[in-house]
């Protein structure tokens, strides 16, 4: 399976994957993948919403969705990111702030949901990129 980049366009704001450097799907404006950070995202397996894409968020700008067993790279400058996962009416999360530093750059990170007896709640967990699922 190929690499998936999520990019946001800084210019329209445009979500989209992509598997190198492109333009922007809608504006045209140049999407450069090679950014110096980045935070890699793996939904883990999970039966119950199998089909329901989770919302990304950063920052608290949506960021596109991840499917079931998915891996999304989100290639990103330097800075302090907060992520939050949505999923229908499922909007608990433990909410991780990630620090990507030139000293700290590529950050990986595993998503489930925790079953809950009122409402089920996303757990977002920073793991070591070897127990990540090779490609
Ligand atoms: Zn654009």
């Amino acid at each position: 399976m190929a690499r998936i980049y999520r990019m946001k366009c800084p210019a329209c704001g445009n979500v989209q994957n992509l598997n190198g450097s492109a333009p922007c799907a809608k504006c045209g404006a140049p999407l450069d993948v090679n950014q110096p950070a980045s935070i890699t995202l793996y939904r883990m397996g999970n039966v119950m919403g199998a089909a329901v894409g989770f919302g990304i968020y950063l920052n608290e700008q949506p960021c596109g969705a991840i499917a079931n067993r998915e891996t999304v790279t989100i290639p990103l400058p330097y800075g302090q990111y907060k992520m939050h996962i949505v999923s229908g009416m499922n909007r608990k999360c433990n909410d991780p702030v990630f620090d990507l530093t030139p000293q700290d750059p590529h950050i990986c990170a595993k998503v489930h949901m925790k079953m809950g007896f009122i409402q089920n709640k996303f757990i977002i967990e920073r793991v070591d990129p070897s127990t990540m699922p090779q490609e």
